[in-house]
């Protein structure tokens, strides 16, 4: 698939829900796939470029589209800036990032919160009525959410600090 299809495709799926405040690349733009172009100093070079989640994993884009939703529509009201969505799985290890990241699954993204601190964001997500579905990851500049109960991984998941 290409960019301007997943763009068509996902845009299509988001107006079906009514989700007017992210845009298919907010989900994809980060997804890419990385290829190793050498060796330097023993370790592989990697070369990333886009690619678009394949479809399958839409559904759980869309799950957690309103799940951002509902964040940004939490008083003090506030627009949710996407750090990173999906990523490729090669990509994510190039990265150094987990095994079995839920980045992979279309189903986590690393946000912020406009005028909230992190810890406000977390918070908020574990306090959420479907928490026990959650992994909610505190870091010092962004919040990690995911829906990992949603899609049978055990569940709930918590880590990090903002210290
Ligand atoms: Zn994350």
């Amino acid at each position: 698939m290409t960019k301007d299809e997943w763009v068509k495709t996902c845009a299509t799926a988001l107006e079906a829900q009514g989700i007017t405040n992210f845009h298919p690349l907010e989900i994809a733009d980060v997804g890419r796939v990385a290829y190793a172009v050498g060796q330097q100093s023993d370790r592989p070079r990697w070369k990333s470029v886009l690619k678009p989640p394949p479809l399958s994993l839409l559904p759980n884009a869309l799950v957690l589209c309103q799940l951002l939703l509902e964040l940004r529509e939490a008083d003090p009201v506030g627009s949710v800036l996407v750090n990173s969505w999906y990523r490729d799985s090669l990509y994510n290890y190039s990265i150094g990032g987990a095994g079995m990241s839920m980045h992979m699954t279309c189903g986590a993204a690393d946000v912020v919160k406009r005028g909230w601190t992190t810890d406000e964001v977390a918070t908020w997500f574990e306090e959420h009525s479907d928490a026990k579905d959650f992994g909610v990851g505190r870091y010092k500049t962004f919040t990690h959410i995911d829906i990992r109960g949603k899609l049978g991984r055990p569940a709930p998941a918590r880590w990090g600090s903002s210290e």
